[in-house]
């Protein structure tokens, strides 16, 4: 960000009064213009024992396998973004269970916020920011092609969730955290 969207002027870093942190403000009407982590919400979703996930057709890392997601929308609420992404990039009619897992990026400023769900049907169509979308086998999944390492994290202990037939939860971030046991949600 360069200039003002109140303005047009040129703004500075600089650390306002009463605050601890430089900001970028305007060299001309003073505002603020506060930058914060941005959300992703998505989720994680079988039919059948088989995992939805979709292939990038955009940057970063196109060709990079991922479960439907992306940055939610002011005015909606986060489980409406994920399934609005989710219908959006893989066709996929599903029904949210739970939270499954929460995490930041901090390098990148992203907030990861991925439930876990049943599709209603099989039926799948790729959206315009995927080449393809599939359901994958638990021995089908490709490892070696998922956007980033958090990715397979959850997808590996998604997929030992579904064997053993409990779910859990992940809170941390993209590189640690805590994994909790969800005693009362068996798998459907
Ligand atoms: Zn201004």
């Amino acid at each position: 960000m360069k200039y003002c969207t109140e303005c047009g002027q040129t703004l500075e870093w600089k650390t306002p009064a009463g605050d601890n942190l430089e900001r970028l403000v305007c060299t001309s009407c003073a505002a603020v213009h506060y930058q914060n982590p941005r959300i992703i919400t998505g989720c994680v979703a079988q039919w059948q024992g088989r995992v939805l996930l979709c292939r990038r057709a955009i940057e970063p890392r196109t060709g990079s396998w991922t479960v439907p997601a992306g940055y939610m929308e002011n005015g909606e609420s986060m489980e409406q973004a994920a399934l609005r992404e989710a219908r959006e990039e893989t066709g996929a009619d599903i029904r949210l269970d739970a939270l499954y897992s929460v995490f930041d990026i901090q390098a990148i400023n992203q907030v990861y916020i991925i439930y876990r769900g049943v599709m209603r049907s099989p039926h799948i169509a790729a959206g315009v920011e995927c080449s393809e979308v599939r359901l994958f086998e638990p021995a089908e999944i490709p490892w070696n092609e998922l956007f980033y390492p958090a990715m397979g994290e959850m997808l590996e202990r998604y997929q030992s969730d579904l064997a053993r037939g409990r779910f859990t939860l992940y809170t941390g971030t993209s590189v640690s955290g805590r994994v909790s046991s969800i005693d009362k949600d068996q798998v459907q």
